[in-house]
């Protein structure tokens, strides 16, 4: 056993030795400032307005759920090493609340949503009266996150302003084409077919922008489990409204959505998983949908191939649905 627990504590040690700087959160890159974030659409955004003047480490990668997500003994020092933390607010990171309260001295901590006026913000009755996090599905109004990093970063490194809001201009842009996109996919589906269930609901602010009715078979967080009610009444929905595909998400098990796919079995309509959404997460590093513009392409080709009966001719997933 305690052989065993030896070669545990080298093999932890050789992994740490392997990896790269990025990792070792005393050693921060010469020449750049360390800026830790939490979801990898805010990472993507750093890397984007801060370019070569920042080292970025990003807390949750692919897959990671934010609701759930707790920050670790190694986040703890990663966070502790950072000029600068920039996390989405609104109650997304629920569970580093604390952590991030407590940042202080030299760390400056930014909420990306904390300027977004508040009208354009939803409320859904179901969040008890707080604000709906999952912005970034908006196009549009993601760029206020956009905005409220260069303006950080400009304020913390002011010599070096003009780089950021040239980076900053060169990604509204880009984001200006991706909006156009999306709102041209959407456009392809008849809008009464436009209706998206998913397994959670981080879809509202993508159904105001682009005129999807959306469901959600767990709220707002996936903190509360959906209970078999839940399950019945959507599935009465989509049967009852003959919807012929519903979406698994990256970032939450697909069993939720299957257990409703069964439910609609039993009403005698076939409702087909359409594939695999990016919500709360970006993709894998390196691939199209690791970043923030790629998730979002791959959302919409998805959504749109699925609903107008392509799905089985093109739409496939890292999952295999
Ligand atoms: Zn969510």
């Amino acid at each position: 056993m305690q052989r065993l627990y030896i070669l545990c504590c080298l093999i932890v040690l050789l992994v740490g030795i392997g990896c790269d700087s990025k990792e070792q959160p005393d050693a921060p890159v010469a020449g750049k400032y360390r800026v830790v974030t939490t979801i990898g659409m805010i990472t993507d955004i750093v890397e984007n307005v801060g370019g070569d003047r920042v080292e970025v480490i990003g807390l949750m990668g692919p897959g990671v759920d934010p609701h759930l997500y707790k920050a670790s003994a190694g986040d703890v020092q990663k966070l502790n090493s950072a000029r600068l933390i920039f996390y989405n607010g609104l109650h997304l990171e629920s569970k580093m609340a604390d952590i991030l309260a407590k940042m202080s001295g030299n760390t400056k901590t930014v909420a990306v949503t904390d300027a977004v006026d508040r009208s354009l913000l939803l409320t859904p009755p179901e969040f008890e009266g707080q604000y709906d996090p999952h912005l970034w599905f908006d196009v549009k109004l993601w760029m206020n996150a956009v905005g409220r990093v260069r303006d950080a970063l400009s304020e913390f490194d002011p010599d070096n302003t003009s780089a950021y809001q040239s980076n900053a201009q060169r990604y509204f842009v880009e984001l200006a084409g991706l909006h156009a996109y999306v709102e041209a996919q959407a456009n392809r589906v008849p809008t009464e077919q436009r209706v998206l269930v998913t397994a959670h609901d981080a879809f509202n602010y993508f159904g105001k922008a682009y005129g999807f009715e959306v469901r959600g078979l767990q709220g707002i967080s996936t903190a509360t489990e959906a209970g078999i009610a839940d399950v019945q009444a959507l599935a009465t929905f989509i049967a009852e409204r003959r919807i012929p595909a519903i979406f698994v998400e990256s970032s939450v098990s697909p069993r939720s959505l299957e257990a409703v796919k069964a439910a609609v079995k039993s009403k005698g309509f076939n409702v087909e998983i359409g594939g695999e959404l990016f919500s709360d997460a970006m993709g894998n590093e390196g691939t199209p949908e690791g970043t923030y513009i790629g998730m979002v392409r791959h959302n919409i080709d998805t959504i749109v191939k699925a609903l107008i009966g392509e799905s089985k001719a093109h739409a496939t997933s890292p999952t295999g649905y």
